[in-house]
């Protein structure tokens, strides 16, 4: 049984859910509808995935209510501007077939484009709620002193932080500036996109529960409390990432896993300031 994580603004986000990164539009429903057969409620896209319509397709086909369905999306590094963050919206809301989008994020901050002024583009994010289609704010790859800033300038508190965070790249700085101001960590590539799944400590560990080096990883997260959704076409690994819940690691299993950080060595990603990416 997937947990419900409470966020600061009085809503409830599953601890487990599926990530589309990398899923191909055109195989995006299927993909997303086996997810939901196999007992997933929470899906994470982005403007920048090309697959929300595909998201969109899956939820409409898949009889569930729309209650039992938590989804996220996430604003293109192209549509930072106040104007361009209501109209991308209003795109996403029409793709994915919803009237209500559970949790919006800022993808990337930015900080060398569009000025610095990444706070024009939180405030604008924010402002989305009060239009009712939105439920929760949020943002991801915010470093300390990004965070730091848009609550100091806004007062307004994301709900989460969506940051990289795996066993070889524990990303600590940022996830407990995240956790001091009460924002709750989604760590994304939960897997570091494959890295991690052939160390031999982990192994070892996943052997003495009869778990995959996978499960183990994953159950990692979920016991430093963070909220994690694996990308995976193969529907047994859907099945396997999604059986956390019935076993639990030791202090000692944690602490070994915790070892295994590589500082910024372990990142899989681009450093959040400096990352200026804008999809063409
Ligand atoms: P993951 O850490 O989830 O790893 C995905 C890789 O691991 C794929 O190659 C997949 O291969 C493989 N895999 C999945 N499950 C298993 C398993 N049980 N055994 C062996 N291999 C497995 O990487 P992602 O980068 O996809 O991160 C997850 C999600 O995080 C994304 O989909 C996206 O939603 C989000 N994300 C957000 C970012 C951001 O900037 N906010 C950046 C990156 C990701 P296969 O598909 O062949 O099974």
């Amino acid at each position: 049984m997937v947990t419900g994580i409470s966020l600061h603004d009085g809503t409830t986000i599953p601890q487990l859910g599926f990530g589309t990164y990398l899923v191909p539009p055109e195989e995006t429903a299927d993909i997303v509808g086996e997810a939901f057969d196999v007992g997933y409620r929470h899906i994470d896209t982005a403007q920048m995935y090309g697959n929300e319509e595909g998201v969109g397709r899956a939820i409409a086909t898949s009889g569930l209510a729309r209650d039992d369905l938590y989804i996220t999306s996430k604003l293109n590094n192209g549509n930072h501007r106040p104007d361009d963050v209501r109209r991308t919206f209003d795109e996403t809301m029409a793709k994915l077939g919803l009237e209500q989008l559970d949790l919006f994020l800022i993808h990337w901050p930015l900080p060398t484009l569009y000025d610095g002024d990444y706070v024009s583009t939180w405030k604008a994010v924010a402002g989305l709620v009060d239009g009712g289609r939105l439920r929760s704010v949020g943002v991801s790859n915010f470093e300390p002193a990004h965070l730091d800033r848009i609550i100091e300038e806004t007062g307004i508190v994301p709900v989460v932080n969506q940051i990289e965070a795996h066993p070889y790249f524990a990303n600590n700085a940022a996830r407990e500036a995240s956790l001091r101001h009460g924002v709750v960590v989604e760590a994304w590539s939960p897997l570091g996109q494959g890295a991690a799944l052939n160390d031999r400590a982990i192994s070892k560990i996943a052997e003495a529960h009869g778990k995959s080096v996978s499960q183990v990883i994953l159950r990692w997260h979920v016991q430093r409390g963070d909220i994690v959704f694996p990308k995976t076409m193969s529907r047994d690994r859907m099945a396997e990432n999604f059986a956390l819940f019935d076993f639990s690691l030791t202090d000692e299993e944690m602490r070994v896993i915790d070892a295994l950080d590589r500082g910024e060595q372990g990142r899989v990603g681009p450093h959040p300031d400096v990352f200026d990416y804008i999809p063409g």
